[in-house]
């Protein structure tokens, strides 16, 4: 017997249950970000490794441990994308878009990192970002906080808290950077095997460890916010007076640090204590040099991700209702003229009437069984078209969720009470 096929670990599939609330979710956040004026971009799920490697960093999780990598027979390495920031960058440069002026935009799409799977945490799971090329402002950073402020309510989350944190300009996280090395090389009797690596390659990490026996070490580390130049402090206290102006909550957490290495100045997370461990919704922070960094002129950069299935997860563990439904009618159908009838009046209802869901029947049973068809799909009405109507020109509507009696109608008039029904 042949193995039995299935998904890969870590790879997960959208059931039809699951995909109202998915579309809610995704249409409500193109919405959003399209009225504050974010254009929508596309860029390819496989881009060459190198691209990767140098927007990312090498020393960070993704690209020492997460990336799905191979080589294609002429020898170059190519990468199924673990996020979104550094296609984005690399099509900025290559059309040369910063150059026409402030670059506002969003993607969404599927995201494959190799890693663990565990509750909101998979290796293909899905993001939408906002990216803003060519505005240094701290306003700017500010708005992508009330943009996503705003989603969270759109949505109906509760719980969200905004942590937020500067990595200063990279000479002062350069000058912090050996500051860090000094307290931690004179405390290395208490550092894990991964710190003892990040002393080396990427000191900064180690405020990251969630390892219970360093809690205190790291609590009592130097803060970069100590070590700050002046024109960052300036710019993370407008952030935040920008914040508070539009009574967003925050907290400042100088442990945040972020695992990619494009950061500076501000950076920030929204978390819930209700998803566990992966608690992290979204997170972004600024990335000033990383457009240069990959061959670019300076351009400055903002931008964050949002990680669509902890947000589906959260509003589930929330118990959200989310108003997904529209109006459904289940048109049910006696006799063969009936069919033929059906298919012209189903499409005159879907022109009439385009936010409305329409089942026409396949099952062809008897009247009996159709009903219960239609209660299974959840309609609001049955559209009967049996004998007797198609004799007199007419079609019967029946109410499914009230007592309302049924009532027989033309065409045009049911469309008018469908139109008109609240
Ligand atoms: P974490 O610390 O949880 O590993 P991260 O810092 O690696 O997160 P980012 O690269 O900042 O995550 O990605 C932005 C968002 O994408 C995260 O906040 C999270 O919501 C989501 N995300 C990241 N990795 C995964 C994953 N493997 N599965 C599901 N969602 C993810
Ligand atoms: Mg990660």
């Amino acid at each position: 017997m042949s193995k039995k096929i299935q998904a890969i670990r870590g790879m997960n599939d959208l059931l039809p249950k699951d995909s109202d609330l998915w579309m809610f979710v995704e249409r409500t956040i193109a919405d959003l970000f399209s009225s504050y004026g974010y254009k929508n971009i596309r860029t390819p799920v496989v881009e060459s490794t190198d691209t990767f490697c140098r927007a990312i960093g090498q020393a960070t999780d993704i690209v020492e441990k997460e990336m799905y990598s191979w080589t294609e027979s002429n020898g170059d390495s190519l990468s199924l994308r673990p996020e979104g920031t550094a296609g984005c960058v690399r099509m900025m440069i290559e059309h040369n878009l910063p150059r026409e002026g402030i670059q506002k935009v969003f993607y969404q799409g599927a995201m494959f990192r190799h890693e663990r799977p565990q509750k909101g945490r998979y290796r293909q799971f899905h993001q939408v970002g906002l990216e803003v090329f060519g505005a240094s402002d701290a306003k700017i950073d500010a708005e992508l906080m009330q943009i996503t402020h705003s989603l969270w309510q759109k949505l109906g989350l509760e719980n969200v808290t905004l942590e937020i944190n500067t990595l200063g300009s990279s000479e002062a996280r350069a000058s912090y950077r050996q500051i860090l090395v000094d307290y931690f090389s004179v405390n290395k009797d208490q550092l894990d095997e991964d710190s003892l690596r990040r002393l080396e390659s990427n000191p900064l990490r180690i405020l990251d460890s969630k390892n219970e026996s360093m809690q205190g070490l790291i609590n009592n580390a130097p803060k970069l916010m100590d070590h700050l130049d002046e024109e960052s402090a300036i710019h993370f206290e407008q952030f935040k007076a920008y914040l508070t102006c539009l009574g967003i909550d925050f907290v400042i957490n100088t442990r945040l640090v972020r695992g990619l290495d494009y950061y500076n100045r501000t950076v920030f997370e929204w978390t819930t204590t209700d998803l566990g461990a992966q608690g992290t919704i979204c997170a972004g922070g600024r990335y000033d040099s990383l457009v240069e960094k990959m061959g670019g002129k300076p351009t400055t950069a903002v931008g964050l991700a949002i990680g669509l299935e902890r947000l589906i997860l959260l509003l589930a563990e929330q118990k959200v209702e989310i108003a997904t439904k529209q109006l459904a009618i289940y048109v049910v159908v006696l006799g063969d003229d009936a069919q033929l009838k059906s298919m012209q009046i189903t499409g005159e209802l879907h022109n009439q009437l385009p936010n409305i869901t329409i089942y026409n029947d396949i099952t062809l049973g008897s009247f009996k069984s159709q009903f219960k068809k239609a209660d299974k799909a959840n309609a609001d009405f049955a559209l009967i078209l049996g004998e007797e109507e198609l004799n007199n020109n007419q079609v019967s509507i029946k109410p499914l969720k009230s007592q309302d009696k049924q009532q027989s109608l033309s065409l045009a008039e049911a469309i008018e009470y469908f139109k008109d029904y609240k």
